[in-house]
């Protein structure tokens, strides 16, 4: 989820640049509903946040995929899978929890057997591990950055930042995240070469 400071400004870009290729589940959608509301589980970062989403969400009515076309047997597999992750690591489970990064990884299967490319966006380091699993391909929020900084969006500078704010709210281990500066005119860039291999 976007920070608060940034949230506005960051979602106009996002959506800007990679308008038409984001989508977004329905269990997704209810999740972040849910977080709008005062709740003891739910700071007041999360609720601001949370509310800026739908608010961004709600001008943008195809960012939503609730076509639900997906297996239902993935669906149950790849959520029993988060569960156990999240019990092993004594986090809490139950309720409605995992239900939207289950959804979107069934979704995500489901596009890949109909023959498009998929990245599954997630910072939760057990639903990149499922997905993985799933031979779904995962980036997070650093890589987002590190894409938007090879494409001319962000400077390194503002990038960095960005980072370092999000990681005050995020689960991204900070050591996968390089520099965030393109190298595409100083030598090989990872990130240039593999966004023209996936494009
Ligand atoms: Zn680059």
């Amino acid at each position: 989820m976007l920070c608060a400071a940034a949230r506005q400004w960051l979602s106009f870009i996002l959506f800007g640049y990679y308008a038409g290729r984001v989508q977004i589940t329905s269990a997704v959608l209810d999740e972040i509903r849910y977080r709008t509301k005062p709740r003891a589980e739910n700071s007041g970062w999360m609720q601001s946040a949370a509310s800026e989403a739908v608010r961004v969400i709600g001008l943008r009515p195809s960012l939503v995929d609730d076509s639900e076309q997906y297996d239902a047997k993935i669906f149950d597999d790849v959520h029993r899978r988060l569960q156990s992750l999240a019990e092993a690591a004594g986090k809490a489970v139950g309720g409605n929890r995992h239900t939207g990064e289950a959804e979107s990884i069934a979704r995500c299967v489901a596009l890949v057997k109909d023959g498009e490319k998929v990245i599954f966006l997630t910072n939760d380091t057990d639903a990149s591990r499922v997905a993985a699993e799933h031979r779904i391909a995962t980036l997070h929020f650093g890589s987002i950055l590190q894409e938007l900084v090879c494409a001319g969006r962000l400077d390194t500078n503002r990038a960095s930042n960005l980072l370092q704010e999000v990681l005050q709210h995020s689960g991204i281990n900070p050591g996968a995240i390089g520099a965030l500066s393109c190298l595409a005119s100083g030598g090989s860039c990872l990130t240039c070469d593999d966004l023209a291999r996936r494009l």
